[in-house]
């Protein structure tokens, strides 16, 4: 039940569900926010101080920001986003009173998960940045982030894809000291991506055919052929995709649709209503892929 007050942006649609190939990185994540959020006074009871801080790393569109609105979502937080550049140029000049309004907004509303994308372009190493606008910022939000009070409410999470760029100060104790890496996704992860990403999507199954060992071997477990065949047949393609990270694999899912969707709109006028038989026999196929 979403808290009154949240605004749209607020109010990420995101499950551990959509998200593939984490699932080590997801227990970590779980165990760093998600139970001191839900669950303080067992922080109390064993007398640690619960993480306020944790930094994802690793490079971009690998699934840092799904993570964060996933827990959001699965603890029921209120989220706020804060991206780094935006801190730098939109509220150039009033950036360190934007951030003391974050955490106040997040304290009033709290449990609350902060996610601050691409942290490294507010919190460079001091040492190598001349501008005195960066220092004041990244030492606001180390006053702030020390000024955290209680019980493991308020988690601010931090991404970067430059971790050594970060000022160290940052993930000292107390402040950003849990870091998690989300790094590229092997085959495994990729063909979870896959999954993930053509869950809604129609796919040519027919190309495929399981073989008799296949068929079944897991019965009662859950796994339906139709699941095999759609395993099968994305395969490949997670074998194919070396080096490919999550939102590559996303838009690769995306255009082999729109390939497939061109083939069976060709001949038909696009202001009249389009056949539902037309509609019921759209699939996507090899070829959509391969052309993708
Ligand atoms: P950036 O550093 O560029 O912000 P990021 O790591 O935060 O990157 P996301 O914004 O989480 O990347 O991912 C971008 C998109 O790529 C997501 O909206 C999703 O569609 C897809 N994606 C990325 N990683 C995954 C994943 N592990 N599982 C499913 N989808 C993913």
């Amino acid at each position: 039940s979403p808290k009154e007050g949240k605004k749209a942006q607020d109010l990420p649609d995101i499950h551990y569900e959509d998200i593939g190939g984490l699932g080590r990185e997801l227990d970590q994540v779980r165990e760093m926010i998600e139970l001191p959020l839900r669950h303080p006074e067992i922080f109390d009871r064993l007398g640690i101080e619960p993480p306020k801080g944790v930094l994802l790393y690793g490079p971009p569109g690998t699934g840092k920001t799904l993570i964060a609105k996933a827990v959001a979502n699965e603890v029921d937080a209120h989220f706020i986003t804060l991206s780094g550049p935006e801190i730098m140029s939109k509220y150039y000049g009033e950036s360190e009173g934007k951030l003391r309004e974050v955490f106040e907004e997040a304290q009033e509303n709290a449990p609350t998960i902060i996610f601050i994308d691409e942290i490294d372009s507010i919190a460079p190493k001091r040492a190598e940045t001349k501008g005195e606008v960066e220092q004041r910022i990244v030492a606001q939000l180390l006053a702030l982030m020390d000024g955290l009070k209680g019980r493991g409410e308020v988690i601010v999470i931090a991404a970067t894809n430059l971790p050594d760029n970060i000022d160290p100060a940052l993930r000292r104790g107390g402040r950003f000291d849990r870091e998690i890496e989300i790094g590229i996704p092997d085959r495994k992860g990729r063909l979870e991506i896959f999954q993930v990403h053509s869950r809604g999507v129609p796919l040519d199954l027919e190309s495929v055919s399981l073989t008799t060992d296949e068929e079944h071997v897991t019965e009662g477990e859950g796994v339906t052929d139709e699941e095999r065949r759609r395993k099968k047949f994305l395969e490949p393609y997670a074998a194919a995709t070396h080096g490919f990270v999550g939102a590559d694999i996303a838009l690769l899912v995306k255009e082999a649709a729109m390939h497939a969707l061109r083939k069976t709109m060709e001949g038909i006028q696009m202001d009249k209503e389009i056949p539902l038989e037309i509609l019921e026999t759209l699939r996507v196929t090899e070829d959509d892929f391969k052309a993708a």
